[in-house]
């Protein structure tokens, strides 16, 4: 199920939930922005949490309005060669509006909330 080539690296399966109901959806501007972000990294970038059905996300912590839960997030194990904080800096390069670096945990959260970019973490 949701096996679906989204970009020339993303398929659709690598955003549904975690929690098992493989409910899923997935911007197609965050896929467009975290295809960039793989051509810039040059290597394969492992997507931890991608939408999130509303029980999930409330499971894991997230506030309830999460982009998650839009399918406009995605949390990006940070690839090797780079500090979490140089990965979140490329992140806002690229171009996503929403950016948290989460060091002790070794993601990025990346959005594309509408309005102004905010780095959050
Ligand atoms: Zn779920
Ligand atoms: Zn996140």
């Amino acid at each position: 199920m949701n096996n679906f080539q989204l970009s020339e690296n993303f398929n659709l399966r690598e955003f549904q939930c975690k929690c098992g109901c493989e409910t899923v959806k997935a911007s197609s501007e965050l896929v467009a922005k975290l295809q960039q972000l793989r051509d810039t990294v040059g290597k394969p970038l492992v997507i931890t949490s991608g939408y999130r059905c509303p029980e999930h996300n409330k499971k894991v912590g997230g506030v309830s309005d999460s982009y998650h839960t839009k399918g406009m997030a995605a949390d990006v194990a940070c690839p090797t060669g780079y500090t979490v904080g140089e990965f979140a800096k490329l992140c806002q390069d690229i171009g996503f509006t929403g950016v948290g670096a989460y060091p002790d945990k070794f993601f990025v959260h990346v959005d594309v909330r509408p309005g102004n970019p905010v780095r959050f973490q």
